[in-house]
């Protein structure tokens, strides 16, 4: 018998498309959500038996009677079927049951404690695990986890992208920060990974373009939830699509196809130009730091009554700034340039401040 490992990335030439209900609700809505998706051509189902809910009183899953509903339906449709788990009890139910495949949630990644908890109780069984980011934008925490169940010594893995904690962002639900799971395919480009654009965005509208970004950076597949009667869902019910929906969307995302010979070069420009997207992202926060301590050195200026201009202090900087680049192989023309239209920028800022209330 040959063992085909589920996210061994050389079995997959498409996207992995993993879909169903963020929470399962009955067995009507769990049997009918799998045959509308199987109609859609989708293999592999998720579904939630017992949901971390940030905030207490909301919906935490029917828990283990949904065990035997996912068991019957596996009868009757040729799907594999994911849940999470959260703790080794978790484990021990859900393989009475023979469910396929276990991920670990973000809420869960978090602690190290749970995480070695979940990868001793699937030692030695074989099952396919899926690890999604941690609530909070720490990649060696993710890494850690990944670790935790190779060391447990369970490699047929994959990890979830499904975005970070925010505080600030009201466009997503959980900021994606890309460059974070980039930097983690770096460590890792063995590992298979999916992304979630149903958690990032929050919102059904956005999710196709949450996904499309994810195919444009090359992730191997895509976990969307879906429901036949999303409006009524009883967890995360703006972000559910009916099944009808995404095959529309799945059917207008452009997928990257493993097609010619010249596949492994393209794909290893693509590699460099994330990271020169990733460079530009740093280079505008350095700006953007700047920028705020031009802000505050003009309201120091205008608190003391002190002219804008002060020569000797912009020589200074004229001068060493393309010798800090020397070392670095930068142009000194270009450095010299650069920090001549940074200096205009600052002394019109400053004398913005100055010339205010
Ligand atoms: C979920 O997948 O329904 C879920 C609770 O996700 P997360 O762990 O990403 O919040
Ligand atoms: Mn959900």
């Amino acid at each position: 018998m040959i063992l085909k490992k589920l996210f061994n990335k050389k079995n997959h030439k498409n996207p992995l498309i993993i879909s169903g209900p963020c929470s399962i609700e009955s067995p009507n809505q769990l049997e009918e959500t799998v045959s509308q998706l199987v109609d859609q051509g989708i293999e592999i189902i998720r579904g939630g038996v017992w949901k971390p809910r940030t905030r207490p009183g909301s919906f935490e899953g029917l828990g283990s009677i949904a065990l035997p509903w996912i068991q019957e339906v596996k009868s009757k449709y040729p799907v594999k079927f994911a849940i999470e788990v959260a703790s080794a009890e978790h484990v021990e139910e859900a393989l009475k049951y023979d469910i396929d495949i276990y991920w670990i949630g973000a809420r869960s990644t978090v602690n190290p404690f749970t995480v070695q908890e979940i990868a001793d109780s699937l030692k030695g069984t074989g099952k396919p695990v899926m690890i999604k980011n941690p609530v909070n934008a720490d990649l060696s925490l993710w890494m850690g986890a990944v670790e935790r169940f190779q060391k447990a010594g369970i490699t047929d893995l994959a990890v979830i992208h499904r975005g970070f904690s925010n505080f600030r962002d009201t466009i997503h639900r959980n900021s994606p920060l890309w460059q974070i799971p980039i930097e983690f395919r770096t460590h890792f480009p063995e590992i298979m990974m999916i992304n979630d654009p149903s958690h990032i965005s929050g919102k059904r509208e956005l999710v196709p373009l949450i996904a499309q970004k994810a195919l444009d950076l090359n992730f191997d597949g895509l976990m969307i939830e879906s429901h036949i009667d999303p409006d009524n869902a009883w967890s995360d019910a703006q972000q559910q699509l009916t099944p009808a929906d995404l095959k529309k969307m799945l059917s207008e995302l452009k997928t990257r196809k493993v097609k010619f010979e010249g596949q492994k070069m393209k794909s290893q420009l693509e590699e460099i130009r994330q990271q020169i997207d990733q460079a530009d992202h740093d280079l505008l926060e350095a700006l953007h730091r700047r920028f705020e301590l031009v802000e505050k050195i003009g309201e120091y200026k205008k608190l003391n009554n002190v002219a804008v201009l002060q020569l000797d202090r912009w020589k200074e900087i004229f001068e060493s700034r393309p010798e800090w680049g020397k070392p670095l192989r930068l142009n000194k023309d270009l450095i010299q340039e650069i920090f001549g239209l940074l200096h205009q920028e600052s002394i019109r800022k400053q004398t913005e401040i100055l010339d205010s209330e």
